[in-house]
């Protein structure tokens, strides 16, 4: 069972995707922000105190972070039969914790889905998303049904770090902090780079091609 790490900008769509692709191998797919905005949403002291980095567009701190990952990594524990993390390692410091954390049972590969920066500030500021199943909108290809999730009847909103100012302070970090996780995983051979333009089943078929060459070229997953 295939043990993946999608990266990526934000907007990249490494939420849809980290899903898609979860199904597709039959692992579970962890998305650190989703984690933290069900807890804001439930109103835990741990989701709130997340929540006030979330909304300016900074990054949790990592032990906070790292506490949640390392519950989930632990042996025995929900992410033993492999994995797509998605929003995690977003610092060097949390890549080196997760190397720590896996020991010895290292990750197959990491995925770099790729989008230019243009794209992703168009996407990020129309993104719409429904509150109850994540589902993601954009106001140029809204529900059928004014504003109600056609998946699942939710309420598609904003969310709320998709503010012009709280994306500007995302790309910001992200150029800062995860990029510099890409080379680590390049220089440990584990680096696949995979386009992210274009029709979201392209994309998937690109990202399942990555996966699978790596593993055959690995005899691995
Ligand atoms: P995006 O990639 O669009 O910012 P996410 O849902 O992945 O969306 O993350 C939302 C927010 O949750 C981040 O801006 C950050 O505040 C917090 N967060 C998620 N994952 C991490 C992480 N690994 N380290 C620090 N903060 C995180």
């Amino acid at each position: 069972m295939p043990r993946l790490v999608l990266l990526g900008k934000q907007g990249a769509g490494k939420g849809t995707q980290a899903g898609r692709l979860a199904d597709h191998f039959g692992v579970v797919h962890l998305s650190t922000g989703e984690i933290f905005r069900a807890q804001a949403s439930l109103g835990t002291a741990f989701g709130l105190e997340a929540k006030r980095y979330m909304d300016s567009g900074d990054l949790v701190p990592d032990e906070i972070v790292v506490g949640v990952i390392d519950e989930c990594l632990a042996p025995g524990g929900p992410l033993e039969d492999g994995f797509v993390l998605d929003g995690f390692p977003r610092t060097l410091y949390q890549a080196q914790e997760l190397d720590r954390v896996l020991d010895g049972r290292p990750l197959d590969l990491a995925i770099n889905l790729d989008v230019p920066r243009e794209i992703v500030l168009d996407r990020l500021a129309g993104r719409r998303v429904c509150d109850n199943c994540q589902r993601v909108y954009h106001v140029n290809l809204p529900p059928s049904n004014d504003w109600i999730c056609d998946t699942c009847g939710g309420p598609v909103v904003q969310r709320d770090d998709d503010t012009e100012e709280a994306i500007d302070r995302r790309l910001e970090l992200y150029e800062q902090e995860t990029v510099p996780i890409i080379e680590y995983y390049r220089a440990k051979g584990m680096l696949a780079e995979v386009d992210g333009v274009g029709e979201g089943d392209k994309v998937f078929d690109r990202l399942v091609n990555a996966v699978n060459e790596h593993a055959s070229a690995n005899d691995s997953v």
